[in-house]
């Protein structure tokens, strides 16, 4: 069977799923990414013909980088192809709009905003660029899927353009409250610029909720129908689709991976080390609204108030560095270390530290360990789209006899949240007792909590979100776009020879690997 430009699926996203940088003898090199959105797409696209559109997660120039795409192309699977984006463009783009506007808006945290008309002036240019491109490879056959906050304009510039494929959007962010939502400047471009799609994807049925009461608000004649799982909106003679799809991870994968004998080898280090001790793990990015100040107060009031479990219990917190350069980060981190330094400092006796702290991306394998190794994990942001750490660190409790503390503010609550413990991470007190009650939870108790957890992330997997989703777009489903035994990936010729002709000096710093 050979490739074929027909039906594809073309995936539009802020990053390629691999960041490119010098090697230290100047040739390309490749790091494949991580997060929520690589882990998700990459198995649907590979070796199905698929193409992928976006930033290659870095702006310096690189000798023979078309070699270096194509090469990642081949080993990945699927063609991708490189939009740059200058220094200032990232700066105004990415960390202004996307990430100091959109971003803390709809996590509900306004006062952390920043809207400036440079970003939203950056943030239009850069999503017409991406628009372009898609449109110049895009067949009509094609199924275009658009993802996330920073390309929510890119349905309306396809539009502009005249591409009537079917257009598709997730977004993997929460979708605020009309209160919220309303402060936005560009509110009602944005509004209009999304219901440009023909469906529109949200994590929970609260996110779609939340869209379809600002589209009331905001637009006068819509009308809004339920029909089966899916809402229809009527607008302008146009027909848009809403429906809630929580994104997964690939079960199968981790939990093959969780129990491969060096992820078993490592958590039983990690296990011997801690021996006698209960393990309660974090694992976030950097991010504010992550809740991990929250989290550490949280475990600091416990310490207190139980000083019989001292020397019994250890929080490890892996924080994965993201969006270095916007203040609110930098000062973070600091905020972060200060509260690490100020419970070790009080605590910490002979053969004991309570806090560990690691500030970097783990390897799969130690990550996969830390989820085995760990009685419970803390999942506490104060507030996120889904969080997918959640379902990994069930997946990879084999043995589940894990507890999973779990903030009602992330998406992953509505499914998770009857089997967990649900806290209000603003609530430190709370968090605090849900640690005592995970720590003094019956065996048994544990382990049918957890086999129910895994049970809904094992049917409800990354594979059974694509299907929904794209039956939901297409009526079409992952086996009609089948795997390709002998498919090799080939760079779409996107007319641009040189990294488009952009000078070294226009270029940025590689971002950190799970940045978003
Ligand atoms: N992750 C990673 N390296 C690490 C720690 C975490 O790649 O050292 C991954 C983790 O496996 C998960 C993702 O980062 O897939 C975090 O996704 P989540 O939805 O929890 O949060 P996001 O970072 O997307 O807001």
């Amino acid at each position: 069977m050979t490739s074929t430009r027909r039906n594809r699926l073309i995936v539009v996203s802020n990053r390629l799923p691999f960041a490119l940088s010098h090697s230290p003898d100047g040739s390309p090199s490749v790091r494949p990414g991580s997060g929520g959105l690589v882990t998700a797409l990459l198995p649907v696209l590979r070796n199905r013909g698929g193409t992928w559109l976006g930033w290659p997660g870095t702006s310096e120039e690189i000798p023979r980088l078309r070699t270096a795409v194509a090469r990642a192309s081949r080993d990945l699977g699927c063609t991708f192809v490189p939009i740059t984006i200058s220094r200032s463009e990232y700066e105004q783009y990415y960390l202004g709009y996307s990430n100091e506007s959109i971003w803390p808006l709809f996590h509900d945290l306004p006062s952390q905003c920043r809207f400036d008309p440079p970003y939203w002036q950056a943030y239009g240019e850069v999503n017409r660029r991406f628009a372009e491109q898609t449109a110049r490879i895009a067949s009509p056959d094609d199924f275009i899927w658009v993802h996330d906050y920073q390309l929510m304009m890119v349905g309306a510039e396809l539009r502009r353009l005249g591409r009537f494929q079917t257009l598709a959007f997730f977004l993997h962010i929460p979708f605020p409250a009309p209160d919220i939502f309303m402060k936005l400047p560009e509110r009602l471009t944005l509004l209009r610029g999304l219901l440009e799609f023909d469906l529109l994807g949200f994590q929970t049925q609260r996110d779609r909720r939340n869209f379809i009461q600002c589209v009331r608000q905001l637009i006068r004649g819509t009308k809004v129908r339920a029909v089966g799982s899916l809402h229809r909106v009527w607008l302008d003679e146009r027909e848009v689709h809403l429906g809630a799809f929580p994104i997964s991870i690939d079960y199968a994968w981790f939990s093959r991976r969780a129990s491969e004998r060096d992820t078993r080898r490592e958590a039983a280090k990690i296990r011997q080390n801690l021996a006698g001790r209960h393990i309660i793990l974090g694992v976030d990015r950097l991010d504010t609204t992550k809740g991990i100040p929250h989290r550490l107060e949280a475990f600091h009031r416990f310490l207190i108030q139980h000083p019989e479990i001292h020397g019994k219990v250890n929080l490890i917190q892996v924080v994965v560095p993201s969006r270095t350069g916007i203040p609110t980060y930098d000062a973070l981190k600091e905020e972060i270390e200060r509260l690490v330094g100020r419970i070790n400092g009080e605590f910490t006796r002979c053969g004991w530290v309570p806090v560990h702290y690691m500030f970097r991306g783990l390897p799969a394998t130690d990550l996969l360990a830390y989820y085995r190794a760990s009685h419970a994990a803390l999942v506490t942001p104060l507030k996120d789209g889904m969080n997918l750490v959640a379902k990994e660190y069930c997946t990879c409790n084999e043995k589940a006899r894990g507890v999973l503390i779990l903030s009602q503010f992330a998406g992953v609550s509505a499914e998770l949240g009857r089997q967990s413990l649900v806290v209000n991470p603003n609530d430190v007190q709370q968090t605090a007792d849900a640690i005592w009650q995970a720590i003094t939870m019956p065996e048994d108790e544990r382990h049918e909590r957890m086999r129910r957890m895994r049970r809904v992330i094992r049917t409800h997997d990354i594979f059974w979100w694509v299907d929904s989703f794209m039956r939901a777009a297409i009526d079409r489903q992952l086996h009609d776009f089948p795997v390709l035994d002998d498919y090799i990936p080939e760079l779409e010729d996107t007319g641009n020879d040189a990294w488009g002709g952009i000078s070294p000096d226009q270029f940025g710093p590689v971002p950190e690997m799970s940045e978003r």
